[in-house]
């Protein structure tokens, strides 16, 4: 089976209610003919709005992160029900800036994959490795790390997509090469397919995520391992989100 091709633009802490709607509006008519599934990674705020406005057309809503339990005092935490509730289909999980500024760990992003697939949202799970770990040349040992912990217990990928996201190229404007990006998620489907078989690593979907444009887009979503992008910076102007969403072909 053929991987789903997937854009993904996340937003992080950016647009009001009013600019998500007007991003929206301008993104919707990119979205239309994609031949891609298109996702919007919105802030907690933005969910309903982003719902509504696309719940008939093709994108999907995303949300950024999520708790692990499923109530309790967890004061300022939203759990995987209340992202059910609200509309969103996916859910962002182990972001290098929650890793880095917020204390997630692999272990925390295992909690809440399992916890958000068994509400029935699909995840987007972000693995990556810094400059430092890069140079010491363990980039292998770290991403594998990452993936293997991200994925205890869970039984099926069906509704699990990977983003390779490098840290060093993160709203950097360094992107990994077409070569350099290529790799990592070829190793990281090997990575999959010695628990899941191959079956399950042929049709798992694999983003790069890095300082992905509408200039270098087409060069990294032509990657035989590469099956679409998580999308900081550029997906908060349609124009060059439409570009790279156009870039993304079957
Ligand atoms: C991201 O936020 O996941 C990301 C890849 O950001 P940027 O495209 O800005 O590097």
């Amino acid at each position: 089976m053929k991987p789903r091709k997937i854009i993904a633009g996340n937003w992080k802490m950016n647009n009001t209610r009013a600019q998500t709607r007007e991003l929206i509006e301008n993104i919707i008519p990119k979205a239309e003919n994609a031949a891609c599934e298109v996702v919007i990674c919105v802030p907690f705020t933005d969910l309903e709005t982003a719902v509504n406005l696309t719940h008939t057309g093709n994108i999907r809503v995303a949300a950024q992160n999520c708790h692990f339990e499923k109530s309790g005092a967890f004061t300022g935490e939203i759990s995987v029900d209340m992202l059910k509730e609200i509309g969103a289909e996916y859910v962002v999980i182990g972001h290098s800036e929650r890793r880095q500024y917020f204390g997630e760990t692999d272990v925390t992003v295992n909690k809440k994959v399992v916890a958000a697939l068994e509400s029935g949202l699909s995840v987007i799970v972000c693995v990556g490795e810094t400059l430092d770990e890069r140079e010491q040349g363990i980039t292998r040992e770290v991403v594998a790390r990452q993936v293997k912990i991200a994925l205890i217990g869970v039984k099926s990928l069906e509704n699990t997509v990977i983003a390779y996201e490098p840290v060093w190229a993160i709203g950097t404007g360094k992107t990994a090469t077409d070569d350099q990006a290529n790799e990592v998620c070829a190793f990281i489907r090997e990575t999959v397919k010695d628990i899941y078989g191959e079956s399950a690593a042929s049709g798992l979907t694999i983003q790069y995520g890095g300082s992905m444009n509408a200039k270098n887009a087409a060069g990294l979503l032509a990657q035989p391992d590469i099956n679409g992008g998580l999308i900081g910076g550029a997906s908060l102007k349609a124009e060059d989100f439409g570009v790279i969403i156009a870039a993304c072909t079957l």
